[in-house]
């Protein structure tokens, strides 16, 4: 059994290659082998997103506060609120973020495969994060 008391994990901020806008990163847990768990809180800023992404086997997001968005290369673009989860499906393009005037916070939930979780892309352009 392993507790991570909190206050032993350092928040940091979301570097400008993989977020565009203010993105706090707060670490949960990333499992010892031979898990491939790796879980963490990202609060989002107004209008911040993350970059187009893909995730090698899936993500399960848990939306905790407030209302982002969630898009996908189709050109999907849904709003999120506390409460609601998303799954992306594994190599599934997508971005996830706040709302234009409104703070998300979510859990991210992935596995990590060959030492990587999540492969990023190229940044949301305004059109991409504002046109269904
Ligand atoms: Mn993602």
């Amino acid at each position: 059994m392993l507790i991570k008391r909190n206050g032993s994990q350092a928040s940091s901020i979301g570097p400008v290659e993989n977020f565009s806008g203010h993105a706090r990163r707060d670490p949960i847990h990333t499992a010892p082998e031979p898990s491939r768990l790796a879980a963490g809180q990202v609060t989002f800023d107004p209008a911040a997103r993350t970059v187009w992404h893909t995730h090698p086997v899936g993500q399960l997001l848990i939306i905790t506060s407030g209302c982002g968005r969630v898009g996908t290369w189709d050109g999907d673009i849904q709003e999120v609120k506390a409460g609601d989860t998303v799954w992306f499906e594994a190599g599934e393009k997508h971005w996830h973020g706040a709302g234009p005037d409104t703070a998300m916070s979510h859990i991210a939930v992935t596995e990590v495969v060959d030492g990587s979780a999540v492969d990023w892309l190229e940044p949301v352009s305004d059109d991409q994060y504002t046109t269904n």
